[in-house]
């Protein structure tokens, strides 16, 4: 493969480049490494179908307001799409479609019979009533009901979204079809076909791979100390199971800004205060800025909020040994590329957060096969998967002399490209 698009039009454009482009540009990597040509290239840096929809909400006031959302499919070459529904002010087409690409390098990477699909809607769910969300919730459901379903596109929950939403969104796709649909959506409440384990699973998967990474850098995660951006249910979770497996929690945050403490935080009590939207610091007058809390002391520093919060400017102050991220995309790619010349060794978000996705596809097999697994069997299968997946990248990428994010695409593409290739796609 020759052509460097990308590249020409970030030094064209002279800024840094933007997520969706900088995935672009490590597909174009991974695929050229694994010696795919331009076409495979040309047809997985995008995602198949984007679908943009307007959904009309009749608000509690009586007003109607019209939302915007969005479903992004990036390829269906293995398998049905699957990925989360996110509901959030800076939602963007770009987001949604980098969201898309990078769920389907994690079933890649973690061997599910599925390519990568994501959802958004522009809204701020903080601001709306429960009546309100319920409506949007419905109304984004019938948008897209003609591309999504049990065997094409599998929703989930992500930033913002939960089980409730996942309910009613599964109810009103059942009274769509006609029938009861649990294979529809995942991350539902037990009672309407949710897996054990489905809520926790994010942050069950980052434990396993921190702890595999702690390993092979070296060091215990028991007595370890470590930072964990945002609070939400993939931060709260991670923190309680890193607290009770011994290590000292030393930093979380929220959207409002962090606390610091070196000597390790009370989590029990601060998941007992904290709201449902992951919302715990403004209730301490000591707090400091998300930003100030990244280049904290730390063996291990977990990004599990948003994007774009480990960059050029403070890569070079952070101090932990290992990065695990547990956010989508939370360092560029000028940052990688400083941590990892640091000796810093990054779990990349592919692998670190893959964990959902995982119990998610448990969650649907139980629903095809309308038999449920207990939660012993569902943490057995999810530490089997990510344990092989963390060896065979980090072996990948000391093999191959390429950093853990860039192992982590060529183990993730490789599926897709063979599936492409077989079904003469390309
Ligand atoms: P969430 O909505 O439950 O929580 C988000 C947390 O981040 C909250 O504590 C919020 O206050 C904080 N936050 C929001 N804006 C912030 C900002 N500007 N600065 C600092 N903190 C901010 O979301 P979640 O499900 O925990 O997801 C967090 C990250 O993990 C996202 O990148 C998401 O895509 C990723 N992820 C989640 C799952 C999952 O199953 N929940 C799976 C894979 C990846």
């Amino acid at each position: 493969m020759s052509s460097l698009t990308i590249s020409k039009e970030n030094k064209e454009a002279k800024q840094a480049p933007s997520l969706f482009q900088s995935t672009q540009h490590i597909i174009q990597q991974a695929l050229e490494k694994l010696n795919y040509n331009e076409a495979t290239y040309e047809l997985l840096k995008e995602p198949l179908r984007v679908l943009t929809v307007r959904i009309p909400v009749r608000m509690d006031d009586g007003s109607v307001r019209v939302f915007t959302g969005y479903r992004a499919q990036h390829n269906d070459s293995v398998g049905p799409t699957k990925g989360g529904i996110r509901f959030h002010p800076d939602v963007t087409e770009e987001e949604v479609k980098s969201l898309s690409i990078w769920m389907s390098l994690k079933c890649g990477i973690t061997g599910l019979p599925y390519g990568g699909g994501k959802g958004g809607i522009q809204c701020d769910p903080r601001t709306m009533s429960f009546a309100e969300l319920e409506r949007l919730s419905r109304g984004y459901v019938r948008a897209i009901s003609q591309i999504v379903g049990p065997t094409k596109d599998i929703p989930a929950p992500d930033v913002f979204t939960n089980s409730q939403i996942m309910a009613w969104m599964m109810d009103e796709y059942s009274h769509i079809r006609e029938f009861d649909s649990p294979g529809f959506i995942t991350g539902k409440p037990l009672v309407l076909g949710g897996s054990v384990g489905r809520e926790s699973s994010t942050a069950k998967g980052v434990t396993i791979v921190m702890r595999e990474a702690a390993k092979v850098v070296g060091i215990a995660v028991e007595g370890a100390k470590v930072i964990v951006q945002g609070f939400g249910n993939a931060g709260s979770f991670l923190a309680k199971f890193l607290h009770d497996a011994g290590a000292k929690v030393v930093g979380i945050s929220d959207a409002y800004g962090a606390l610091y403490d070196p000597e390790g935080l009370d989590i029990d009590s601060l998941l007992d205060k904290r709201d449902s939207f992951g919302t715990v610091t403004t209730l301490f007058p000591n707090r400091i800025t998300n930003q100030e809390l990244l280049v904290q002391p730390c063996d291990i520093l977990v990004p599990a909020a948003i994007e774009n919060q480990i960059t050029e400017e403070n890569a070079p102050q952070i101090q932990a040994k290992i990065v695990v991220e547990a956010a989508n995309g939370p360092t560029t790619m000028k940052a990688t590329e400083i941590l990892t010349q640091r000796g810093i060794l990054i779990v990349p978000d592919v692998l670190a957060s893959a964990g959902g996705v995982v119990v998610s596809y448990f969650e649907w097999v139980q629903n095809n096969q309308g038999y449920y697994w207990a939660e012993d069997e569902v943490n057995e299968k999810l530490e089997r998967i990510l344990v092989q997946s963390f060896h065979q990248i980090y072996q990948t990428s000391l093999q191959r002399g390429v950093d853990m994010r860039l192992s982590a695409y060529m183990v993730g593409l490789r599926r897709m490209a063979e599936a492409v290739r077989w079904r003469g796609w390309v």
